[in-house]
């Protein structure tokens, strides 16, 4: 992530989710509208693989879940107690492995689905991890930054017995970033003895990998890129709209205009901007306007605009990269782009995924287009645990061969079983954990077809 700054998202948390209506194709659904979405795109893969009930109860039971206070001596003296969670989805092809967010709309329902989606994720590029989430109901933004340290400190305090090098490594997620990571490094090292790969996206200094902070967003970049090019076209010319403008977000335009791709209209949580005239927004000096002041709102040369706008602009390829829950039945109808790239998590409701689809609009989806920072997290793991250190033109190149080989991967099945990509992606990911947890013995038989 890039600054811990304001993140009120009432419109897009998971607390203030709305039931949307059943889509036909999945088996029952209940609980928040990111749990719905899970389950959905489960219950679809689940049926096409032919998975049994037992393994399907298997899969979608997390692993382990943890809940725990954390008491914080606030600077004026006074005691605050906040929730917080890790919840490890799955460890069957290696160690858990997901972000930890501080939000006030973290809650246990929130941190499952995204554990859930980890587990998928890591699967579906293939790298030896299984899914977690982790967080801390709370607004960073009201903390002194000795409070969001001893906040920090007191949650590893209570989790460390449960993460691990080889058994659970933290990543940033939103509002947290490299620091953050370095508290929990040093924390669970004075426990643990000095272990680097307990935790990734730390700092260079402390064992960091080069190109790890970037990798998310040019990852989606690079997703948006084999997939234009599997319809004959490059990322020179697209009018690109981005919702959300923190780590990924940013790091998605920089690359896409490194390119020769056009930004022409980002949002944050504060409003959204339009390029002006036929110039496209220069992404160097957006980036430093943000620094300077916290939004994208007030970029010299641009229009001011509202968030529905926002998506709703004619533009070739719209990318959501801020929270779950930005494309719903309420406004997936009025999406312009041909394309849409993930870089959230979780962004697509099912009942909107099925409109979209309708309308033919391309959705590269979140397991695939967002994979970049996990993939290089697992660099950075491996880095640690053999003591040498990547170079980023090494970073970058293997970026891009597992994020390519996964979306070829994906495609062929999308294309072979006429099926969305989402469809695919899920596939494919369930069949490998399937596999993993029959060869581990934890179910006897598996009716799985792949
Ligand atoms: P971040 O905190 O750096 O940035 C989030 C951005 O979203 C900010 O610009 C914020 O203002 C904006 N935002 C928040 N609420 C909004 C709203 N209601 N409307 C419009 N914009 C809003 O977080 P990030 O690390 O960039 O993560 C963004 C998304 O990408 C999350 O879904 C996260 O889970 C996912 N993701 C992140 C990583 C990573 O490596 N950081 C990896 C995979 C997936």
């Amino acid at each position: 992530m890039q600054s811990l700054q304001v993140i009120n998202t009432p419109e897009l948390s998971t607390v203030h989710a709305l039931h949307e209506p059943k889509v036909s194709g999945a088996g029952p659904i209940s609980g928040t509208l990111v749990e719905q979405t899970a389950h959905h795109n489960f219950s679809l893969a689940a049926q096409q693989l032919g998975l049994s009930a037992d393994h399907q109860l298997l899969l979608r039971t997390p692993f382990r879940e943890v809940k725990v206070s954390v008491p914080v001596q606030m600077d004026d003296g006074s005691l605050r107690v906040f929730n917080g969670y890790r919840i490890q989805h799955s460890g069957a092809r290696g160690p858990a492995k997901g972000g930890i967010r501080y939000h006030p709309a973290v809650d246990a329902g929130e941190m499952q689905a995204l554990a859930e989606i980890m587990t998928w994720k890591t699967a579906l590029v293939d790298i030896p991890f299984g899914g977690a989430k982790g967080g801390i109901a709370v607004d960073p933004t009201k903390l002194s930054a000795g409070e969001l340290e001893r906040l920090t400190r007191r949650y590893v305090s209570r989790i460390h017995r449960f993460i691990g090098p080889f058994r659970d490594i933290p990543a940033p997620d939103v509002n947290t970033n490299a620091q953050v990571m370095a508290w929990i490094l040093d924390e669970y090292s004075s426990r643990h003895g000095y272990s680097p790969a307990c935790v990734t996206s730390k700092p260079i200094e402390l064992g960091g990998i080069r190109g790890r902070a970037a990798a998310t967003g040019t990852g989606v970049g690079m997703v948006l890129a084999e997939h234009m090019k599997a319809r004959g076209r490059s990322l020179s010319g697209l009018r690109v709209v981005i919702q959300g403008f923190g780590n990924v977000g940013s790091n998605a335009a920089k690359f896409i205009e490194e390119h020769g791709g056009e930004i022409i209209a980002v949002g944050d949580v504060n409003g959204a901007i339009l390029s002006s005239g036929s110039r496209p927004l220069r992404v160097h000096d957006l980036i430093e306007h943000v620094r300077l002041t916290g939004s994208v709102v007030g970029f010299p040369g641009a229009m001011a605009i509202d968030n529905e706008e926002l998506i709703a602009l004619p533009c070739d390829v719209l990318i959501p990269a801020a929270l779950e829950n930005a494309l719903t039945q309420d406004n997936a109808g009025d999406v312009r782009a041909s394309v849409i790239v993930e870089g959230a998590n979780l962004p697509t409701t099912a009942a909107a995924d099925r409109i979209l689809r309708d309308r033919n609009i391309d959705v590269i989806p979140d397991l695939l287009a967002n994979a970049g920072g996990v993939i290089a997290s697992y660099f950075e793991w491996t880095q640690n645990l053999q003591q040498t250190q990547w170079s980023l033109d090494k970073v970058n190149r293997q970026l891009r061969a597992y994020l390519t080989r996964a979306y070829r991967a994906v495609r062929k099945v999308a294309e072979g079983r006429d099926m969305s990509l989402r469809e695919a992606a899920w596939l494919i990911a369930i069949d490998r954990v399937a596999r993993a947890e029959s060869l581990r013995g934890a179910v006897r038989t598996r009716n799985a077809r792949a």
